[in-house]
């Protein structure tokens, strides 16, 4: 039980008097009430997915108008107009769209407990105020943060997150933080970042590094959880002294994680991705993050390295970088994902929202109505960010063989009427709330519009505790 949460069910169970009294399998379960901490998660069995709209969004089998999709055991077994699952439990799609799990490519999720921050002035601007309330946080605190992002993550159709984690403060901050989304059944890379207001001239602890990713088999739930770096790269606020970026990088390519550093959000200084390309630091381990400002000789060097780019327009237009030239990117050849970024920025961290962003900011910045397509957005939602992600494998598109991270999308809601394009549907219209259904790994953790592993106003109640009791400490607005 973390401590703000063992204070407040004593508090509770104080009001009733009942502390010493109450039975202990009552208190077991009042303290799983207070803790809202997560049981186990739902098996995974057979079903079938039947008369929905089914975009596979896989070349081969393309969309299939009446279709269903077989699943047992975790894995896609069958998807077509017609197919048998005798035995198989039937989950009705009529009047839904069912499509691959949304697959997000770089989320603090730490900091999702800040999303209502007042942030109106320079002073008291997203980078100041997560450093100061960042400072103050326990591991416990992000746990909280971290599972408040991972369950808003599954309620609006997320299956895979990239939970770019950069303030690990300790070794128990970046585990607790991982045990927030093991409890959710969310797949999801986490990467290891520094922590809030660490010094740019200080290296990453690497041994906790290295501890941790030994330890993974721990971690990883069932492999639906996979580690990574979180690398200051050569710039910040300045540039980072070479003895802190390479060791870092070569003790993540030591061990085989795949590296991801923000670059180029801002104009200045120029020749960011240059600088990294010239000392070979790019390759194919490397994702990109933002490079709204890349030049044209940069994409291509970005290219020719086999590295990828997560696209984050949604907080580009909210902090004021500037829009990323997405259509360059893809024309470029590089592997691209979409991403969240902080829903301190963004607010409702929906990746309909970021899809309809991304389109639409790319079409005003081209000045044109048809410059990417509402069908492209979606192959960056699905099959591009695995492929982006290096996990096309296993996810990203429907198809027998593939691990079951499948979502239905109802078009009854209003918002939803009516129906002509389903790629325009979704990402012209579609919000959390039109999730039916939600799949991951075989395990069904939304069904009928409701969470079915993760009591969602104990999340939301325990977050506002949390972020409260932070504030306190943090002496902050
Ligand atoms: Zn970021």
């Amino acid at each position: 039980m973390c401590d703000l949460c063992r204070r407040s069910f004593i508090r509770g169970m104080a009001a009733f008097g009942a502390v010493s009294t109450l039975p202990s399998p009552l208190l077991a379960q009042a303290q799983t009430a207070a803790t809202g901490r997560a049981g186990p998660l739902p098996a995974r069995g057979e079903f079938v997915i039947r008369n929905g709209f089914v975009l596979t969004m896989d070349g081969a089998l393309g969309d299939i108008p009446r279709g269903s999709v077989h699943v047992r055991n975790g894995e896609i077994v069958a998807v077509g107009a017609d197919v048998n699952a005798p035995g198989a439990e039937v989950i009705d799609a009529t009047d839904m769209i069912a499509l691959p799990g949304l697959i997000e490519t770089h989320w603090h999720m730490w900091n999702t407990l800040f999303r209502s921050f007042a942030g109106d002035e320079q002073a008291h601007g997203y980078f100041p105020t997560v450093a100061r309330y960042g400072a103050q946080m326990s591991p416990d605190d992000m746990y909280q943060g971290a599972r408040l992002s991972a369950a808003e993550a599954i309620y609006s159709g997320m299956t895979t997150v990239h939970d770019w984690c950069h303030n690990i403060r300790s070794r128990e901050h970046a585990e607790r933080d991982i045990q927030a989304l093991k409890e959710s059944g969310i797949r999801a890379r986490f990467s290891y970042g520094w922590a809030q207001g660490q010094d740019d001239k200080t290296i990453l602890n690497l041994s906790d590094v290295e501890a941790v990713n030994r330890d993974w088999k721990n971690h990883s739930g069932d492999g639906l959880l996979t580690l990574g770096l979180g690398w200051r790269g050569k710039f910040r606020a300045g540039p980072l002294p070479e003895n802190v970026y390479r060791p870092e990088l070569e003790a993540a390519r030591g061990m085989g994680l795949p590296v991801t550093v923000h670059i180029q959000s801002r104009k200045d200084p120029p020749g960011q991705i240059e600088a990294h390309a010239k000392e070979n630091l790019l390759g194919k381990d490397i994702q990109l993050v933002h490079a709204v400002w890349a030049t044209p000789d940069e994409l291509k060097m970005v290219k020719d390295a086999g590295a990828t780019i997560s696209i984050a327009t949604t907080s580009d237009l909210r902090i004021g970088f500037g829009l990323p030239p997405v259509s360059d990117f893809l024309a470029a050849g590089i592997p691209c994902g979409i991403s969240v970024d902080t829903s301190a920025l963004i607010g409702s961290s929906s990746m309909f929202g970021v899809m309809r962003n991304v389109r639409d900011a790319e079409n005003a910045r081209t000045l044109s109505e048809f410059k990417l397509k509402a069908r492209r957005v979606l192959e960056l939602a699905t099959i591009e960010g695995a492929r982006s992600m290096g996990i096309d494998d296993k996810v990203g598109s429907l198809k027998p063989g593939k691990r079951a991270d499948i979502i239905t999308v109802t078009t009854r809601a209003l918002n939803m009427g009516a129906f002509l394009d389903p790629a325009h549907l979704l990402v012209g219209s579609a919000l959390p709330e039109n999730v039916d259904t939600v799949v991951v790994d075989g395990r069904i953790l939304k069904r009928a519009g409701k969470l079915t592993a993760v009591d969602a106003g104990q999340v939301v109640a325990d977050a506002r505790a949390t972020v409260e009791d932070i504030r306190k400490r943090a002496n902050w607005r």
